[in-house]
C-alpha cells in the first residue's frame, strides 16, 4: 500500500510538478504578453509622437517652401544678368527688373515688344533664329553676341531654355570683361607663340622624358619634321658618344633629370641632325610647373659658327703670336700709359724684358730730348687730334745705349678697351749711315765748290805770271831797250817764273799728298841750323818790304838736334814765314821754337808770329782746307794758290804733330805747330854722321848716266849733279842708254827717264838688267801716278823719283840705294 501511496504521492508530486511547471510557463507567457502589450503601447505612443513630429516637419517644410519661394523671388529680382522670357515671335514677355541695365531700353518699354521693334533687322534676325531653333528643338542652347550700347560694345553670353508654351527663358550675362581678358590672353599667347616660333634658338618642351612641343627653329636645326620629335625621348638627337670621348647619352639624361628636380643646367653638347651631321650647341635646361605637373624647357643654341669663329680667333691668335715672336720688328701694346705686351724683338730693341716693361710708363726709355714730344703726341691722340703716327726718335736701352728707332703707332680695340699698337724697328745703323751720307754729301758738295774755286784760282795763278813772262819776253825783243829796262824786264820775268813755279810745286805737292805718295824720310838735323837758314833766306825780302824779322834759338846747338823729315820741316817753316811776309804790311815777323811736354810726350813747338792783317774768325777753320783761302776774293790782292796751309798741315801731321793758328783780324796771326822731339842717342848720332859722311864721299866717285830727252831737265840734272859726282853721261833714247851702259860697265847710277821716244824706261831697264845686275837704276817720271813706283820696281829699277826732282831727295835716294847694295 505504502507502495501505492508512495506511488500516488510520487505521481502527485510529478503532477504537481507538472502543474507548477505549467503555471510557470503560463506566468512567463503572461509576462511576455504583458511585455508585448507594453511594447505595443510604446510603439503606439512613438507613432503618435512621430505623427506629431511629422506634422511639425510638415509645418516647417511649409515654412521653408515659403521662405525659399521668397528667396527665389528675391534672387530673381536681385540677379545682375539679363533675364527674360520670349515667345516664338521674339516678343519680350517677363523681364527681370534688374535686367533693364543690360537692356537697350528700360524693361517697361521693351516688354511686349518684339526683337525687331527693339533692334535693327541684321541684329534681330540671327537672335530670333536662335530662339526659334531652341523652341523647335526643345533644347537649351548658348549664344555669344555683341551689342552696341552707349557707344560701347557689350558682349553677351546667353542661354535659352525652352519652358513650354513655345517660350524660352533667356538668361544672359555681360562677358565683355571676360572676353577682353580672353582676348588679351590669346594675344599674349600669340605673342609668346610668335617668340617661341621665331626664336633663333631651338626650344623644346619635355615632359616625362619625352618631347611634347618644339618650335620651327628646332625642325630647321635638326633637319626633321615635327613628328620626328614629338613623343621621342630627349637623347634622340645626341650621338652615342660625344666627340670629346668622355660624355655619352647617359650624361644628357642625367642633366635632364637634374633639371626636372629643379636644378637648372647649362652645358655644351654636340647634337646630330636627322641626317647624322654633327653640330655644336649650348643647351639650357630649366623646369617649370603647371598645376603640379613638371615640364622641362630646353633651349638649344647652335654654336657651330661661334665655335668656328672661336677656332678662327684661336688660329689668328696663334698666327699673331708666331708672327710676333719671329719678326724682327718690335711689337708693343700700351694701355693707360703702361706697356701691356711686348714681343721678343721689342725686348731686343729696348733691352728690357717684358716683365720690366710692364712696370714702365711708355716714355720711360725715350731719350730725354724726345720725352716732351712723345707725351704731347700721346695726349693729342687721346684727345682725338691728329698726331703723326710714324716717327723716328732716340731711345736709351736698359744698357744705357742710345738707339734710333722708327716707330709706328695705331689704335686697336682689345677686350679690355682701346690700346695703342706700337711697332718699333732699330734703325740706328741706317740713321748713322744717313748721318754719314749727309756729311759725305756736304763734304762732296764742299769739295766740289772748293775744286771750282781752286780751278778758278789756279787758272788765275798760272795765267797771271804767264802773261807777265810772255809779255815781258816779247818786250825784251825790242831792239831799242836800255840796259836798265832789260834788267827790269828780266827781273819781272824771273819773279813771275818763280811765282808760277811755286804754284806748280804746290799743285804737285798736294797731288802727291792726295795720292798718298809722300813718304816721311827721317834724318837727324839741327833745328838751330835749319832756322838760321830760314832767317838768312828771308831776311833780305823782309828788309826790302820794311819788316822786321826776328829769330833767336831757344836751345844750344847740340840739344837742338832731332830726327825728323828735314824736307817737310823746311817746307812747313818756309810756307808759314812766306805767308807771314805776304800778309804783313808793317811791323815784324818773329819765329822760333821751344820744347815742352804735351800729353806726356816731349815735343818741339815752333811758332811764326806776324803783325799782319790777321784772319777773320769765321774763316780760321777754313784756311787749312785744301783749295781754300781765308777769303777767296783776296787772291786777287794776295797772290797764292790757297794750297800752302793745306800742304803745311798735312806735313805737320805726317811728322806726328798738330798745327793751330791764333789770329785776330787786323792784329796779326800766330801759327804754332809741334813735332815729336825725337832725339837720337849720341852713339847713333855719330854713326849716322859717319854714314852721312861716307855717303857724301862716295857720291863724289860716282859715274852717272842721265837718260833724259828733255833739255831743260837735262840742264837741271847738270846743275845739281855737276859738282857732286865723278862723271855724268847724258843719253836721249832708250837704246842709247842701253848702249852707254854696255860701254861703261863701271857705271854706278842710271837716272832713267820713263818716257823716251824709242824704248820706254821700263823696257830699257829690263834690257840693262840682262847685262848689268849691279848698276843702280832710279826711275824718274813726271807722271807721279800711283802704281808708277811698282811698275818701275817690277821692271828692275832700284827706286823711283817723281818730277820735279828735289836735289836732296835725289841724293838721299842715291845714298839709300848704294847703302843697300854695299851691305
Ligand atoms: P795762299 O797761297 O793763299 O797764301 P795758304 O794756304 O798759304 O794759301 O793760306 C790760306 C789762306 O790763309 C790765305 O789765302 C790767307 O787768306 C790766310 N793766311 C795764311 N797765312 C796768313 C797770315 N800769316 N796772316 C793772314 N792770313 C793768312
Amino acid at each position: 500500500m505504502k507502495k501505492d501511496t508512495d506511488k500516488t504521492k510520487e505521481q502527485l508530486a510529478i503532477e504537481l510538478e507538472k502543474l507548477r511547471k505549467q503555471s510557470k510557463k503560463r506566468e512567463k507567457e503572461l509576462k511576455a504578453a504583458i511585455e508585448t502589450l507594453d511594447a505595443n503601447n510604446q510603439q503606439l505612443r512613438a507613432t503618435e509622437q512621430q505623427l506629431r513630429a511629422a506634422n511639425q516637419q510638415l509645418d516647417a517644410s511649409n515654412k521653408q517652401t515659403r521662405a525659399s519661394e521668397t528667396r527665389m523671388r528675391n534672387l530673381f529680382n536681385a540677379m545682375q544678368d539679363l533675364v527674360f522670357e520670349m515667345d516664338y515671335n521674339g516678343t519680350y514677355l517677363n523681364i527681370a527688373p534688374t535686367s533693364s541695365q543690360l537692356l537697350v531700353k528700360p524693361a517697361e518699354e521693351v516688354t511686349g515688344k518684339t526683337l525687331h521693334d527693339v533692334f535693327p533687322k541684321q541684329q534681330a534676325d540671327p537672335f530670333l533664329q536662335f530662339i526659334q531653333k531652341c523652341i523647335d528643338e526643345n533644347k537649351a542652347d548658348k549664344i555669344i553676341y555683341p551689342i552696341k550700347f552707349d557707344n560701347k560694345t557689350i558682349w553677351f553670353e546667353g542661354r535659352a531654355n525652352p519652358i513650354g508654351n513655345k517660350r524660352v527663358l533667356y538668361i544672359a550675362s555681360d562677358i565683355t570683361e571676360r572676353k577682353h581678358a580672353k582676348e588679351k590672353l590669346e594675344e599674349r599667347e600669340e605673342k609668346y607663340r610668335t617668340i617661341f616660333e621665331s626664336a633663333k634658338d631651338a626650344i623644346f618642351i619635355m615632359q616625362e622624358d619625352k618631347f611634347i612641343d618644339c618650335n620651327e627653329k628646332t625642325l630647321e636645326m635638326f633637319g626633321c619634321d615635327r613628328e620626328d620629335i614629338i613623343g621621342e625621348p630627349p637623347y634622340e638627337f645626341s650621338p652615342e658618344k660625344q666627340p670629346n670621348g668622355r660624355d655619352s647619352r647617359e650624361k644628357a639624361i642625367e642633366k635632364i633629370n637634374k633639371a626636372i628636380e629643379g636644378e637648372p643646367q647649362l652645358f655644351e653638347w654636340v647634337h646630330t641632325t636627322k641626317d647624322g651631321d654633327l653640330f655644336h650647341t649650348e643647351v639650357t635646361l630649366s623646369r617649370y610647373m603647371i598645376n603640379d605637373e613638371r615640364f622641362v624647357l630646353a633651349i638649344v643654341r647652335d654654336t657651330t659658327k661661334h665655335k668656328q669663329a672661336e677656332e678662327a680667333l684661336r688660329e689668328s691668335e696663334m698666327k699673331f703670336r708666331n708672327l710676333s715672336e719671329s719678326t724682327i720688328t718690335g711689337i708693343m701694346l700700351y694701355q693707360n700709359d703702361y706697356w701691356i705686351y711686348a714681343n721678343p724683338a721689342a725686348e731686343e730693341v729696348t733691352g728690357y724684358t717684358f716683365g720690366e716693361l710692364k712696370q714702365m710708363k711708355f716714355w720711360e726709355f725715350t731719350a730725354p730730348e724726345y720725352v716732351d714730344l712723345i707725351k704731347e703726341r700721346g695726349k693729342a691722340r687721346q684727345k682725338g687730334k691728329h698726331a703723326p703716327s710714324e716717327y723716328e726718335f732716340k731711345i736709351i736701352t736698359k744698357q744705357g745705349k742710345e738707339k734710333w728707332v722708327f716707330l709706328t703707332g695705331n689704335t686697336t680695340e682689345l677686350k679690355s678697351g682701346k690700346a695703342g699698337l706700337i711697332t718699333a724697328i732699330d734703325i740706328t745703323e741706317r740713321k748713322q749711315a744717313e748721318i754719314e751720307l749727309t756729311l759725305a754729301k756736304a763734304k762732296a758738295e764742299e769739295s766740289e765748290r772748293l775744286k771750282s774755286a781752286f780751278l778758278a784760282n789756279m787758272s788765275h795763278e798760272i795765267r797771271t805770271p804767264m802773261n807777265g813772262i810772255l809779255g815781258f819776253t816779247e818786250l825784251l825783243k825790242e831792239p831799242q831797250l836800255t840796259g836798265d829796262e832789260k834788267d827790269e824786264y828780266i827781273r819781272i820775268i824771273e819773279k813771275n817764273g818763280t811765282r808760277m813755279l811755286n804754284t806748280i810745286n804746290d799743285i804737285v805737292d798736294i797731288s802727291k799728298i792726295e795720292a798718298g805718295h809722300v813718304e816721311v824720310r827721317n834724318t837727324e838735323l839741327s833745328v838751330n841750323k835749319l832756322l838760321d837758314e830760314q832767317y838768312n833766306f828771308f831776311v833780305r825780302e823782309t828788309t826790302e818790304k820794311g819788316l822786321e824779322l826776328n829769330y833767336s834759338p831757344s836751345l844750344p846747338d847740340n840739344e837742338s838736334r832731332i830726327i825728323t823729315d828735314q824736307y817737310k820741316l823746311e817746307g812747313i817753316l818756309t810756307n808759314l814765314i812766306k805767308n807771314a811776309i805776304k800778309y804783313t804790311e808793317t811791323g815784324s815777323i818773329t819765329f822760333g821754337y821751344s820744347t815742352k811736354s804735351l800729353k806726356g810726350k816731349d815735343v818741339f813747338e815752333f811758332y811764326v808770329k806776324d803783325t799782319g792783317i790777321g784772319i777773320p774768325a769765321e774763316r780760321i777753320d777754313a784756311i787749312f782746307n785744301r783749295f781754300e783761302q781765308a777769303d777767296i776774293e783776296d787772291t786777287k790782292v794776295y797772290e797764292g794758290s790757297g794750297l800752302g796751309l793745306a800742304i803745311t798741315k798735312s806735313y805737320v801731321e805726317m811728322l806726328g804733330g798738330e798745327i793751330v793758328v791764333n789770329s785776330k783780324e787786323g792784329s796779326g796771326s800766330t801759327f804754332t805747330f809741334n813735332i815729336p822731339y825725337n832725339k837720337k842717342s849720341s852713339k847713333e848720332n855719330s854713326s849716322k854722321k859717319n854714314s852721312e859722311e861716307e855717303s857724301g864721299v862716295s857720291l863724289k866717285n860716282l859715274s852717272v848716266i842721265v837718260a833724259e830727252d828733255d833739255e831743260t831737265s837735262r840742264m837741271f840734272f847738270e846743275t845739281i849733279l855737276e859738282n857732286h859726282v865723278k862723271r855724268i853721261t847724258y843719253t836721249i833714247t832708250g837704246k842709247e842708254t842701253i848702249e852707254k851702259c854696255r860701254e861703261n860697265p863701271d857705271t854706278d847710277i842710271i837716272l832713267m827717264d820713263i818716257k823716251m821716244h824709242d824704248i820706254n824706261g821700263y823696257d830699257a831697264t829690263r834690257e840693262i838688267r840682262k847685262i848689268n845686275k849691279d848698276v843702280t837704276i832710279i826711275a824718274q817720271t813726271a807722271h807721279a801716278l800711283e802704281g808708277d813706283k811698282d811698275k818701275a820696281l817690277e821692271a828692275g829699277c832700284d827706286d823711283y823719283i817723281a818730277k820735279p826732282i828735289e836735289k836732296e831727295i835725289l841724293f838721299e835716294k842715291i845714298r839709300a840705294c848704294l847703302n843697300k847694295k854695299s851691305i
